[in-house]
């Protein structure tokens, strides 16, 4: 089974796995401290582009462009330009098309910025986490709040948007602390935010220490009251909150995620990097010499196909429809059911909605404010 060829996809993501550290949280397709397989890696991503684009007839056009990783603000700017030459010799760009760079703070200078714009990047997203240093130094990420604010007092001058990542619940930050950090961020000249729980992904180091007790977790509670807090607090400050864990303002919410959210087809390349086909998931081989192995021997390079059954499907539309705000439509969801599910899941959207979970006008479901931190719990109680 392979990518459909007839679907022409107007998003794509490249991946760069490349990191200059391991943070003790990730479970990303990452290789810290790998620099020397940088070029051999760019050659390989370059061939596995040109060769999907060789096999379309016409340009493709794209309305999203995602570099992620990894710590794309790492690929050499020289290696960087080839990619997209080779890019723009086989797609075209919409009108409002959007290209996302993630960036690692303490890994750019302003020669980066000219350069990521000359070749069209629009919106960069800044990997913070938090702004309390001894913390982030305890998670083996080195980064300082000057290496932040640096990017931040600058990128704004290049690029239309500018988004941060922040994790909530990461061990030793205080309320207080959190609480002080987003008063500051929300002054920023930034036009988007994405807010995460911490997630204690098993084989990380984060993990063995949670297990072994020498990194103590804040409870729940504390965490879910922090979310709750930063959810009204944003409010205040002009931050719509269109996902479960991403605010916008100025209209910046990000394209290439709600194509994600509203299941369109998108191509990925690069080390562990997923596609979808409208009908099908795959990812690409996770191990970076098998991965070089099969683009030099001309073959795919997922080692991961699944074909979605009707109820994966369903369960999809249920869970990326109700992170949004927009929700889902109820025609979506009783599509091809029979009528017994039909009732059935009538009556369960009905109890949810009498203990205020669900909102529900006949057309659409919407979760509310205080199922947002409990969005698995209400998938669970909503599937057949
Ligand atoms: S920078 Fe990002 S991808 Fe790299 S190790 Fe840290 S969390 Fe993982």
């Amino acid at each position: 089974m392979q990518y459909d060829l007839k679907v022409r996809p107007s998003s794509f993501y490249i991946h760069w796995p490349f990191c200059p550290y391991r943070c003790h949280f990730c479970h990303f397709v990452a290789l810290a401290a790998h620099e020397e397989y940088m070029q051999s890696y760019h050659q390989v991503l370059c061939r596995e582009i040109q060769r999907y684009l060789d096999l379309h007839s016409g340009k493709l056009a794209l309305k999203t462009l995602y570099l992620g990783g990894g710590t794309p603000s790492t690929y050499p700017l020289n290696l960087l330009l080839d990619t997209f030459a080779i890019l723009k010799e086989s797609v075209t760009f919409e009108a409002d098309y959007e290209c996302t760079l993630e960036v690692n703070p303490g890994t750019v200078t302003e020669d980066h910025f000219k350069v990521w714009q000359q070749i069209g990047v629009n919106r960069i997203s800044l990997g913070v986490q938090s702004l309390n240093e001894v913390v982030l130094k305890k998670l083996n990420r080195h980064q300082s709040t000057f290496d932040v604010e640096w990017v931040i007092q600058r990128a704004h001058n290049f690029f239309k948007s500018v988004s941060i990542d922040l994790i909530v619940g990461l061990p030793g930050v205080s309320v207080q602390q959190w609480q002080d950090a987003l008063k500051k961020i929300v002054q920023w000249p930034i036009s988007h935010l994405s807010i995460y729980f911490l997630t204690v992904h098993e084989q990380t180091p984060l993990y063995f220490g949670v297990q072994k007790k020498t990194v103590l977790l804040p409870c729940d509670d504390e965490v879910v009251d922090q979310y709750y807090w930063s959810i009204d607090f944003l409010k205040q400050h002009e931050f719509e909150q269109y996902e479960v864990s991403s605010f916008a303002r100025h209209k910046a919410q990000s394209k290439h995620n709600s194509a994600y959210w509203n299941r369109e087809p998108f191509k990925g390349f690069g080390l562990g990097a997923w596609s979808f086909d409208g009908s099908g998931r795959y990812q690409n081989e996770k191990n970076l010499m098998s991965y070089f192995s099969l683009i030099e021997e001309n073959k795919d390079a997922s080692f991961f196909q699944e074909q979605l059954t009707p109820d994966q499907v369903w369960l999809e539309k249920l869970m990326l429809g109700l992170r949004q705000h927009k929700g889902v439509l109820f025609s979506e969801l009783t599509e091809g059911l029979s009528d017994e599910k039909k009732e059935k899941l009538n009556e369960r959207i009905q109890a949810l909605g009498e203990q205020g979970f669900i909102a529900f006008d006949g057309v659409r479901l919407q979760l509310m404010p205080k199922a947002l931190s409990v969005e698995n719990y209400l998938i669970e109680k909503l599937s057949f």
